[in-house]
């Protein structure tokens, strides 16, 4: 973090440069104000604290520190105003344009060397702020038992990926997979045994999918897929690979009568040609969900194929 100052009278600058030799940062010091803009919106200069005079060439203080108001910045950029402007007219204008602090010249250096650590701690605040936030951000989008990416985050990404795919004419699948039988699992072991078999299942997920392949909890016992640039097939081919993965899990399930945990899994591909909204790609997959379901559970449905029957249809314990 950089202070700058943008003072165009040699003595004045070559005060302030003192006043601040005790500062922990580096000062740059310009003598025009759209130079001091330059410095400013170049995120590699970052610049937090400005010291403005007024009257300036190229730009003057007041509208410097308006543009830098306006301009939206992702930080938070503290500006006092270094000016002989005395009047209470001028403090009001400069306040009033945004100026968080405004200092009249001639200075006291030790002043405005106490009244520059405020505005750095001001500074430092904000930024200590906006990690935190930023660090919360991705935690909210975070399953608190899985630890993969949650139901928030699964809204957030399908929207982007239909905005992708009706931009780059690409289709996406879309899979839904649901625990079979899950309540008779809690039933007959125990709920700390059905949070760790559901932290297993959301593992095994995440091993057998490709890198650009996301896996999220949907909610309870149930488990989405997004599988950018991948037609029907490709998505059968996935969600078969996923059944088959927690099947050889072979994770015991004594309340089911196939004996070990399975899930069935709903395909639906989204098709640039015909544009859906999330709700409705959310539906198809779970249509298909409910015919694996339906047919026995513990196998794939997709959205024109019927209902893959790789596995002897199980029994279910309902
Ligand atoms: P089906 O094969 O039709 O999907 O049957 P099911 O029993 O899996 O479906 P149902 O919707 O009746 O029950 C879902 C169960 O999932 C009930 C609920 O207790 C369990 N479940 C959901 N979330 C959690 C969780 O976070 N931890 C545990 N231990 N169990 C959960
Ligand atoms: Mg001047
Ligand atoms: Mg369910
Ligand atoms: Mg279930």
């Amino acid at each position: 973090m950089r202070i700058l100052i943008a003072e165009d009278e040699r003595v004045s600058r070559a005060l302030l440069r003192r006043a601040l030799e005790r500062i922990q940062h580096e000062v740059v010091a310009v003598t025009d104000g759209l130079e001091a803009w330059n410095h400013i919106v170049d995120e590699s200069a970052d610049i937090r604290v400005v010291i403005a005079d007024w009257m300036m060439p190229g730009l003057d203080g007041l509208e410097l520190t308006r543009r830098i108001r306006n301009a939206g910045f992702q930080h938070y950029v503290y500006v006092i105003m270094l000016t002989s402007r005395g009047q209470q007219q001028d403090i009001n204008e400069g306040l009033s344009a945004g100026a968080d602090d405004y200092v009249i010249k001639p200075f006291d250096p030790h002043e405005l060397f106490f009244r520059v650590r405020n505005g750095l701690r001001i500074v430092d605040l904000e930024e200590q702020l906006a990690a935190r936030n930023r660090e919360l951000e991705q935690i909210a989008m975070l399953d608190g038992l899985t630890g993969i990416p949650n139901r928030r985050a699964f809204d957030q990404d399908l929207g982007r990926r239909i905005l992708e795919s009706q931009r780059y004419r690409r289709p996406f699948a879309l899979l839904m997979l649901d625990i079979d039988c899950f309540k008779a699992y809690n039933d007959t072991l125990g709920h700390a045994a059905g949070d760790s078999a559901l932290r297993r299942i959301a593992h095994v997920l995440k091993r057998a999918l490709r890198g650009t392949d996301d896996v999220y909890r949907y909610g309870g016992e149930e488990f989405a897929c997004i599988l950018p640039e991948t037609d029907e097939d490709g998505a059968m081919l996935v969600a078969e690979r996923l059944r088959e993965a927690v099947e050889r899990e072979k994770l015991a399930h004594p309340g089911y009568r196939h004996g070990i945990v399975t899930v069935s899994v709903g395909v639906t591909v989204h098709r640039p040609q015909h544009p859906d909204s999330p709700s409705w790609i959310v539906e198809n997959a779970d249509r298909a969900l409910y015919c694996a379901k339906k047919s026995g559970r513990n196998r794939v449905s997709g959205p024109t194929t019927a209902t893959t029957t790789h596995q002897q249809a199980p029994t279910t314990s309902r």
